[in-house]
Formats: C-alpha cells, sequence, structure tokens
C-alpha cells in the first residue's frame, strides 16, 4: 500500500452513513473493483420484497399432514430462501425446483414433513458435493473446503488485520451453476495469473467490514490467483442472464439499473483475471491497497481514453476520462471520477494539469466546476463506455470483458456500444485463448470464442461467423 496523503474531500467506499468512511488515500484501482458489488445490492435492497422474492412460490399447506402446519410452512420458505429452491407439496411429497439457465428444474423429492426437510438439507448437500467434483473436474479449479481460513477480518481497506478469522463456507448450489455458466463462457479463465487454476472461497463472512461486494478478484494467501465469493452474493436474484425477467433483460447494458446474474458477476470477476494474466498491473491482494498499472497496462488505458492526472502522483483517482468537450486551452475535457455522497458516482470536469473546469471550458474555483452524472458522463466520454459501471480503468474493462464472453446479447451490445472497447477485447481474449491453446506454425490461433461464448476451433466457417458478425460494426453511424 502507499503511503500517501489523506483527502477529506474523498469519502469513497462508504457503504451506509454508519460506516467508516474511507479517505485516507491509495490506489482506487484495488478499491474500485470492490465498488460494483455493493452497487447492486443497493439496488437490490431498494426493491420491493415481492421483486425480491418472486422466484419462490409458496402455497398454503393446511391440507398437508403435521402437527404444526405453520411451523412447517415457515421452514419451508426459509428452506427456499437460504437456498434459491423453491419447496413445492405435490401430491402430497415436497418438490425441491430450482431456476437456471432459464428453466425450472426439479432437482429430487422427499416427504412432506419436518423431517423431510432436513432430508432435503441432506440431498441438497449432495448436489453441492457433486457440482463441486463437476466444476473441478471439467475446468480443473479448486474450492477452498469449508474451515479454511481466508484470512484476518479488517474494518476497512486501510486499517490493520485484527484477530478475527474469515473462514470459507461451503457453497450453494445456486452459487455453483452461476459460477459453472461463468467458466464455460470464460474458459481459458479457468486458468490464473500463476499458470494454475483459480481457486474459488466462498466466505462465511466479509473480510472487510466497510465492504459488501459481491465478488473480489485477488492473490490470496498462498499468492494463488483467487476469486472470493462474499456474503452479498446471497441477495442476487438470477444464476444466469436467461434467469432475468423479460423487463430487465431489456434494459440495456449500459442502464446502471439493469442487475447481475450470478454468471455474469463471476464472468466480470474473470475479467480482472485476464487483465492480470496479460501484464496489465503488478497484481497484488487488494487488501494491499494497490494495483499498479505497467507501461503496457497504461498504453492499454489510454487507448481505452483515460488519462493520468499530472497535478498529483497519488491521489485516490489517479485516472481520468477523456470527454469530447474542449477547455478554452484547446485542450480536451477531462473528468475526474469521485465517489461522495455514497453509492451515486460523479465526474467533476479537471484538468489533467490541475484546476477545476466550467461548462465554457474555463478554469474556475473548485466549487464552480462542471460536474457530469453517470448518464452524462457516458454521452461525454470521448471512448464510448460498455456499462453503467467505470469507476476507473479496470472496471470498465472488466466490464468489457463480461460483456464480450456472455454470449450474443452481451457482446452485440460491446460491439454497437464500445466499438473501440470491442476490438481491444477481442485482441485480447484471443491473446488469453493463444496463451493456453496456442497458434500455428504460421500465426494461425488453433482455437477462437465464438459469438455464444464458447471455445471453438478456428475453422473457416467460424472465422467468416466472427467475421460477418464484426462487420456489423461499420453499419454502426
Ligand atoms: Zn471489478
Amino acid at each position: 500500500m502507499s503511503q500517501t496523503e489523506s483527502r477529506a474531500d474523498l469519502a469513497i467506499l462508504n457503504y451506509s452513513p454508519t460506516d467508516i468512511s474511507l479517505t485516507n488515500s491509495s490506489s482506487v484501482a484495488a478499491q474500485g473493483r470492490l465498488q460494483k458489488e455493493y452497487m447492486q445490492v443497493a439496488m437490490l435492497t431498494s426493491a420491493t420484497p415481492s421483486e425480491r422474492s418472486d422466484s419462490l412460490v409458496f402455497q398454503p399447506i393446511a391440507a398437508l399432514e403435521s402437527d404444526n402446519p405453520a411451523k412447517l410452512q415457515q421452514e419451508m420458505q426459509s428452506f427456499s430462501a437460504q437456498h434459491k429452491v423453491n419447496v413445492v407439496e405435490e401430491k402430497g411429497q415436497f418438490v425441491y425446483r430450482i431456476n437456471s439457465n432459464g428453466k425450472s428444474s426439479d432437482l429430487f423429492r422427499t416427504a412432506a414433513s419436518e423431517s423431510g426437510l432436513v432430508d432435503g438439507e441432506r440431498k441438497l448437500a449432495a448436489l453441492v458435493q457433486a457440482e463441486q467434483g463437476n466444476l473441478k473436474s471439467t475446468y480443473k479449479v479448486d474450492f477452498a473446503p469449508a474451515g479454511e481460513v481466508v484470512g484476518n477480518v479488517r474494518a476497512n481497506v486501510y486499517s490493520a488485520a485484527g484477530s478475527d478469522q474469515i473462514k470459507a463456507r461451503s457453497p450453494e448450489l445456486f452459487e455453483l451453476l452461476g459460477l459453472q455458466s461463468a467458466l464455460e463462457k470464460s474458459v481459458p479463465g479457468n486458468i490464473g495469473q500463476d499458470g494454475k487454476p483459480i481457486k474459488f472461497y466462498f466466505l462465511a463472512d466479509k473480510l472487510i467490514q466497510s465492504l459488501n461486494p459481491l465478488a473480489t478478484y485477488q492473490t490470496d494467501k498462498d499468492g494463488r490467483s483467487s476469486v472470493y465469493i462474499w456474503p452479498a452474493m446471497a441477495d442476487i436474484k438470477s444464476i444466469t442472464e436467461a434467469d432475468l425477467s423479460a423487463s430487465e433483460r431489456r434494459l440495456p447494458f449500459t442502464d446502471p439499473s439493469r442487475p447481475d446474474s450470478i454468471a455474469s458477476a463471476l464472468t466480470h470477476e474473470l475479467g480482472h483475471n485476464q487483465f492480470a494474466k496479460l501484464g496489465y498491473n503488478r497484481q497484488g491482494a487488494f487488501t494491499d491497497g494497490q494495483t499498479e498499472l505497467t507501461d503496457k497496462g497504461i498504453k492499454l488505458v489510454n487507448e481505452m481514453g483515460w488519462r493520468r492526472r499530472r497535478d498529483e502522483k497519488d491521489a485516490d483517482y489517479n485516472w481520468f476520462l477523456l470527454g469530447k468537450s474542449k477547455d478554452d486551452n484547446g485542450q480536451p475535457s477531462t473528468y475526474m471520477i469521485s465517489n461522495t455522497t455514497g453509492m451515486m458516482w460523479q465526474f467533476a470536469r479537471w484538468r489533467l494539469d490541475g484546476g477545476a473546469v466550467d461548462a465554457q471550458g474555463k478554469v474556475v474555483p473548485a466549487d464552480k466546476g462542471q460536474t457530469l452524472s453517470t448518464t452524462d458522463m457516458a454521452k461525454e466520454a470521448a471512448v464510448p463506455l460498455p456499462t453503467g459501471y467505470f469507476e476507473n480503468p479496470e472496471e470498465e474493462y472488466a466490464e468489457g470483458v463480461k460483456l464480450f464472453r456472455l454470449g450474443p446479447d452481451g457482446r452485440s451490445a460491446l460491439r454497437d456500444t464500445s466499438p473501440i472497447l470491442y476490438k481491444i477485447i477481442e485482441r485480447n481474449d484471443q491473446s488469453e485463448i493463444n496463451q493456453s491453446f496456442g497458434a500455428a506454425a504460421n500465426g494461425t490461433s488453433i482455437k477462437v470464442r465464438d459469438i455464444s461464448g464458447d471455445i471453438v476451433d478456428n475453422s473457416i466457417e467460424e472465422q467468416k461467423r466472427l467475421a460477418s458478425f464484426d462487420d456489423s460494426i461499420s453499419k454502426i453511424p
């Protein structure tokens, strides 16, 4: 972690007004990758209870044989809520159903009673074991066993580790199904920066108390490329993109209110893995508070429309977004990102050499400068942004990889919204693929990513298919 000046004006990562505001200064990239997730959580918690549980179906069970029907009903509900598995009574039995990959599947049946529910817990645990085994053998990934120490809890990113240890827990089936979907579309992202398969940790509690992300990418205590799944993942309603409601799916990816699925959130984390694998940063644990870009990384983020500020070396926000407007000195406008209001991002027009700028491009006192909302920044950005989450270059990049890999909807959205980023990700994704699958003697890639997200042979037909998909970039006005 770099030792830098404190900036009282940037209260980043303050999860709620009662949380500790982080006013110390350090790398924003590392903090930033945690920010997204709690923005999503904030949206989820603002949904009405009926919206949040609309995938769970309950029915009156007066007809069931039980000494205490109310208690049994309560137990059914808590089973459903904890595991995202609907328990429904059919012909005197409990049927256990899960919504995944756009369809509802029956997992198993038990007796329609309290002991039946106990049996249900056992059967579900066996399915979790089997699914973990399946992911281990298909993708060679590892899982921290329940009880393995993840690390010591901290109050915030800057505080010293305390004595309380955070341990890994067993995953839920819905989390593993989301992970399976993410891995399917992210191969060879199952392999980490260290050349070993990624290790997944399901956290029993928050590692950093002031944060509430869905998941994070970092090296673990053993220096291994790892993804931590945080407790907030339980608040995500949809396992895969196909499980979003029709109205959610219609929301453009650029709309910050479009919810993530477990699959898309984990695909995003594996996007950070690609960034690290291709040597764009010097990867450290995010708990070190620092992700430093390499020269290659700096070149890349410049291409993506980010400029490094020159007035302060170690500020909270080192990277400014390039705008389309011009300042009165003829230089393009640049915007400093900050998060002074908890969940909301602000984009303050600010020169790279220092100084707030007003809407006419003139340097003005700091409180008179132009400030843009996320939506207005998206319109002003010189290089179009892929989604509503772009608080630093690495997060924008991970979002780009996410869209590229999610399948036809995501990939077309990336191509159509941000052709520049699309070409960057396409090129880099192929580099990551070539790292794992190699290239022929003449340099031709052996494997490519199909529009579906799957890795396929680089046949002539596939090349034509991808070329015609990419060709439509030029048709966009
Ligand atoms: Zn991230």
